[in-house]
Order: structure tokens, then sequence, then C-alpha cells
């Protein structure tokens, strides 16, 4: 599948420069087009700061441009937004959902435990977060239970979404938040894993660069369980020490890692052309191998 990565909206907390991004995922499926994430506004979701992160705002200085809505990133890439008939989210923090009212018909794909904690927040920090405005034009939700016996690539809780194409891969991730998930895609020559806010800045995982001091304070600050969150950071980065030419691993809010994955798009499709599809465009013989592997075939 062709994957797009977009970049829905800006962040600018201060001791990090350079700003943040909201990476998002545009997914040419065979049926149609998907997202993973929407970024921090769109042109119907767009209720005041204040209403949609509350005294977050604050530690993120959220900007909203209407270009970069997806909507309009979607129509600039001579494509249909009504297309889109699936959404698939890392969580439902308001920097990831601000663009979800565009897409009123589209199916919301998120982890049960996700969906339950932004409908019934049971904390003070869940009470913070999910406010009930981010859900006002009353989305249709597809809860994920956590699955039984499937991994991908060693990571346990995986299931692949079949509903929408086979080839995308909701993976349980909890600690930033309660439901929290990655979410992998087959982009035909190699794996984008799509970490979402399991960390925030490349020095985390790759080891390389200095992670600004006021983005590890504000992770820990939000974070639903930071062990869990610690834990995943050792996961990913013996992930990203492993090199696998076959992966591309990203996360929601990393200029670099962004730059990054739009070069390594770029260089397939100037060796495949615009039109051909690559051999190793996924077929399901190639799904069943590669992505979710039953819990006999565990790694
Ligand atoms: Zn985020």
């Amino acid at each position: 599948m062709k994957v797009h990565h977009l970049d829905c909206g800006t962040m600018r907390p201060l001791g990090a420069p350079a700003g943040l991004v909201c990476h998002v995922l545009l997914i040419e499926t065979p049926t149609g087009l998907a997202l993973v994430d929407t970024g921090v506004g769109g042109l119907l979701g767009r209720p005041s700061p204040a209403r949609r992160f509350g005294p977050a705002r604050h530690l993120l200085r959220p900007s909203f441009d209407e270009a970069q809505t997806a909507v309009r990133q979607i129509e600039r890439l001579g494509l249909d937004p009504a297309d889109v008939r699936d959404v698939v989210l890392t969580h439902f923090d308001a920097d990831h959902v601000g663009g979800l009212a565009d897409f009123p018909r589209a199916r919301v794909h998120l982890t049960d435990a996700e969906a339950t904690a932004a409908i019934h927040p049971a904390t003070r920090r869940e009470k913070e977060r999910y406010k009930a405005v981010l859900r006002s034009h009353g989305p249709t939700l597809v809860r994920h239970p956590p699955p039984t016996g499937e991994s991908w690539r060693g990571f346990e809780s995986a299931t692949e979404l079949t509903g929408i194409a086979p080839g995308i891969v909701l993976i349980g991730l909890p600690g930033h938040t309660r439901g929290h998930a990655a979410v992998a895609v087959d982009a035909g020559s190699h794996w984008v894993l799509h970490a979402g806010d399991a960390f925030y800045h490349r020095g985390q995982v790759a080891g390389a660069g200095r992670t600004p001091v006021s983005l590890r304070a504000m992770e820990r600050v939000v974070a639903h369980d930071w062990r869990k969150v610690l834990a995943h950071h050792e996961r990913l980065a013996a992930l990203w020490r492993a090199a696998d030419p076959d992966l591309v691993l990203v996360n929601a809010h990393d200029p670099v890692l962004l730059a990054a994955a739009r070069a390594r798009a770029d260089t397939r499709t100037r060796s495949a052309g615009p039109i051909q599809r690559s051999r190793h465009e996924p077929g399901p013989e190639r799904a069943s191998r590669i992505s979710c592997r039953r819990a006999g075939g565990r790694r």
C-alpha cells in the first residue's frame, strides 16, 4: 500500500526550539483511504485550544493552520477526503484527534481500553486529557479488545485490521495513555511502524541526539503509567539498533523522523514510478507471512 507522511499540526513547547510535528499516515488501501491519527485540528474540529487541550495548551503551545489539516493535504495530493473510510488512532489525546470531525463517516479504530478511558475517564489525569468536545460529533468507534495469541515482530497484543486491509496492524503499547497503541503498515517495499507517543524524541530510541529536558519532563507528567513508557523506550530502542532495512520507525512528534520517512517514501516512488505498483505490493500471502505472527510462530 502507498503511504503518505503528512504533518497535520505544529506544537512549540518551551525548550524544543525545532518544534513538534503531528505525523499522520495517509494510506491508499485497495478499497479506499485510511488515516493513522488526524493531527491538531480540522476544518470542523477547531473549537478553542482551551476547550480541547485545557491547561496542557500552555505546555504544548499548539498552532492551527488550515493548510495543515488532513483534509486540505489529501486534496493537494489529488485524492478525495470522502474516500477516507477508516481512521486508526494511536490514542485519543487532543493533538491526535483534532481532525476527526472532518471524516464523519469514517470508522474510528482504537483499542478497547483507550475507548473506555476516553468515554469514562477514571483518574484526574484522564479527566484533564479526554475532553468530551473531542468526540462531540459522535464518531463511530470500532473498539479492538486485546487479541489472544497474535504478535507482530515480537510485539504481543497485535491485531491485524483486516476489516480495513491486510497489512495494517494495531499494536497495544499502553503507558502514555491507558490504551495507547502503535500502528504498523505494510508500505510495499518496507513496513512503517508509527509508535504514536510511545516516545517523543529520536534520542530516546536512537541514542543519538539529546532529548530536550522539557520533552522528557512533559512526557513523564502526562504518562498514564511511566514504568510502561520506559519499558517501551527500551523495546523500541532494541528495534532501532537491529537496523532492519525492511522497517521505518517513526513517532508522532519528531520532525527528523518525519523527514527521514518522507525521504524513504520518495526514494521508493522514484524507483517504482508514480503508477506502477511495486512487486512487493502486499498480497494475502505476504500479509499472512509477515504481519501478524500467531502465537505458535512467535519469535
Ligand atoms: Zn501527542
